[in-house]
């Protein structure tokens, strides 16, 4: 059975689908690695060190891709025009992927036309089982980090009190909105760069986390956040008084902050707007926002995808898209990780193929397309 990893292709896309210490455990579990040229260079992976695992290099992706029965990419394929990368897929084949497939449903629909089997990574259910499989978490924990690296190198000041024979620098102020994945580690990081923290979630299950790092948790109204977040973990749609309530505690605090990272998403809904124009006006020059959500359309109301804005009263806010990307060797490694766990349960030794246990929430769950049907509930139909 082959199993093949493309290069990407997306525009400032530098992860890759392997690593290779993943291309390794594919091989032993009796796999024929196939790996496109120059697929690692954005990561700083080289083709000898994929060759080294025990890969075959192919000349590019449509010699990759030609005879591959799994397909394992890092972003959703390109459907048309000349970059077409789904049409160099034999029909049958497996593909594994972030495909967005909830925001680009007119790609899936194309996924079952070419009878390909597709599965959506990022709907991984959230259990503990799937943990590992879990490309979210990896790529948030890393997006979290490099975020208030991002705000830290824009910020013309210091983090960490520092007490000096020419005088006392006061430590950084940060504001972390949103307390995941992402949230935790960007209060870590700030922590351990010496920063005074504060963070605010609308799930008060985050409150303990927030104090386990030693930062200082910000509540809005207690009584609401009571019923904010649904079984699965993730955070609900607040209701407009909550917003309002919100708007207020956050407008009096922010005021006082250098640097505020904002990482709050609610899946399916674009994100929420926490930091306005004018609370943007009320912050001091040289504070600067790193805003995670930019993409989904932005914690703040100035955020501009893919830009580092200067507002007029010299508050930088920086919209860096993709951010795992920014990281893009230890992201590859851990996205690589992911499929790899995913993938092994389901792997038949004896004949060194994939047999999916249809039963398994994990494969369930992030199924959406299977032998040119669409099935998963949310696309078909029957569970939205
Ligand atoms: P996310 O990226 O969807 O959202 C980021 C954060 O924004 C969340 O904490 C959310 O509550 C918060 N948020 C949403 N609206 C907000 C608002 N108006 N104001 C303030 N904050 C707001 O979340 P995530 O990082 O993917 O994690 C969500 C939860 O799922 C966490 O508790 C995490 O530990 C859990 N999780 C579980 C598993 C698993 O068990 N397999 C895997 C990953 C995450």
């Amino acid at each position: 059975m082959k199993i093949a990893i493309p290069k990407e292709r997306r525009t400032g896309e530098k992860r890759v689908a392997a690593s290779p210490d993943v291309v390794k455990k594919l091989v032993a579990l009796g796999f024929d690695v196939i790996v496109e040229k120059g697929a690692g260079v954005g990561a700083a992976i080289e083709d000898a060190a994929f060759k080294d695992a025990g890969a075959t290099i192919a000349k590019d992706a449509a010699t990759a891709l030609k005879d591959a029965d799994v397909v394992l990419k890092i972003q959703r394929p390109i459907v048309e025009g000349d970059a077409n990368e789904l049409a160099l897929m034999k029909k049958g084949a497996v593909l594994i992927a972030h495909l967005g497939a909830l925001a680009h449903q007119e790609d899936v629909k194309v996924y079952a036309t070419q009878g390909i089997t597709a599965f959506a990574m990022e709907l991984m259910p959230r259990i503990s089982r799937a943990q590992s499989m879990d490309i979210l978490s990896s790529q948030s924990n890393l997006a979290g980090y490099k975020a208030v690296l991002d705000g830290a190198a824009e910020y013309g000041s210091a983090f960490p009190m520092m007490m000096t024979a020419a005088g006392t620098i006061a430590p950084a102020k940060v504001f972390v909105m949103g307390v995941g994945v992402a949230g935790l580690q960007a209060i870590a990081t700030a922590k351990r760069l010496g920063a005074v923290v504060t963070a605010t979630d609308v799930r008060p299950a985050t409150r303990e986390q927030v104090e386990s790092l030693g930062g200082k948790f910000l509540t809005v109204d207690a009584e609401m956040e009571k019923d904010a977040e649904t079984e699965g973990g993730y955070a609900k749609q607040m209701p407009p008084e909550y917003f309002e309530k919100q708007k207020a505690v956050v407008a009096e605090h922010i005021k006082k902050q250098n640097i505020v990272i904002t990482t709050a998403l609610i899946p399916g809904r674009p994100a929420p707007e926490l930091v306005s124009a004018d609370m943007v006006a009320s912050m001091a020059a040289g504070s600067v926002i790193v805003d995670l959500a930019v993409e989904a359309g932005g914690n703040c109301a100035l955020a501009k995808p893919g830009k580092v804005v200067t507002s007029k009263n010299g508050v930088k806010i920086v919209g860096h898209e993709n951010m795992p990307s920014r990281l893009p060797k230890d992201s590859s490694v851990l996205f690589a990780k992911n499929l790899l766990n995913f993938l092994t349960p389901h792997v038949d030794r004896e004949n060194k193929t994939i047999a999916f246990d249809w039963e398994d929430e994990t494969v369930g769950g992030t199924c959406v397309v299977r032998d040119g049907q669409i099935v998963h509930p949310l696309l078909s139909g029957e569970g939205k």
